[in-house]
């Protein structure tokens, strides 16, 4: 039985059987993080594991030359460092809050040693590492192929999954980061989203959006992306764990552990 428990706002928690939740939670130490917190910096070890149960967190690639891109974002559908499964490595981007929000996080060697005893929680980690690799794959296609207003929109949206009302509390410099372009780039980009009603106001720090004009303005994947993400989450995390014997293959390899701290 799966059940969604009060005061567990982590949808990866909340997805597992009492039984396995109970291998974790004695371990368990909540947090919380407050906007531009590092969670964990590129070269640092993926430990220990976050389960976020609101806010967001954007990974990002920091380039030699200082320049810095969003790789991906994720609140409380996820676990950061939860890669660290695949044995000790070093995280190769920096994982930032974008929104405050708490988390429970744990040890990555007891969480390893769960992940060992549990199928149910080898199964929510599996479900999230498809997850995680599938936006990847679509953020990079939108880097390449999309234009920056509609990527603009894209993050806009991302990020107010994760928070509670149409006030969003991101800054242009940070929008700048994720986005990988100038602080000129965004205010242009900003000025073009005021003008089609996307973002009816941008001062001091908060964007307020219009989620259905902005839904417009946004380039497809966002919605591409969600809508598989959601439906995987949907049918997969509600679906008992396969058997013994009947185990997928991780959706991951070494290789992409190495790449990315999840
Ligand atoms: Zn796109």
């Amino acid at each position: 039985m799966t059940a969604h428990r009060a005061g567990v706002g982590n949808r990866l928690l909340a997805a597992l059987p009492a039984a396995d939740l109970g291998l974790l939670t004695p371990y368990f130490q909540k947090v919380s993080f407050e906007p531009d917190a590092v969670l964990v910096r590129s070269g640092e070890e993926l430990d220990p594991v976050y389960f976020p149960h609101s806010g967001a967190i954007a990974f990002m690639l920091d380039m030699p030359d200082g320049q810095t891109v969003a790789t991906t974002l994720m609140g409380r559908e996820g676990a950061l460092a939860s890669f660290s499964v695949l044995g000790p490595s070093p995280s190769s981007v920096t994982a930032i809050a974008r929104v405050a929000g708490t988390a429970s996080l744990i040890s990555a060697a007891k969480f390893r040693a769960a992940f060992a005893q549990s199928a149910a929680i080898r199964h929510v980690v599996q479900v999230h590492a498809r997850a995680v690799l599938l936006q990847l794959q679509h953020v990079a296609a939108c880097n390449a192929l999309h234009r920056v207003d509609g990527r603009m929109a894209r993050w806009l949206l991302q990020l107010h999954d994760r928070v509670p009302d149409d006030m969003l509390p991101v800054t242009q410099e940070a929008l700048a980061q994720l986005l990988g372009v100038r602080r000129t780039t965004v205010t242009l980009t900003m000025s073009k989203l005021r003008e089609v009603g996307a973002v009816p106001s941008d001062r001091r720090g908060f964007v307020e959006i219009d989620r259905a004009r902005l839904e417009k303005a946004a380039c497809h994947c966002y919605a591409l992306m969600q809508r598989t993400i959601d439906q995987m989450y949907c049918e997969e995390l509600a679906a008992s764990p396969p058997a013994p014997g009947e185990q997928k293959m991780p959706a991951w390899s070494g290789a992409a552990d190495r790449a990315f701290p999840r």
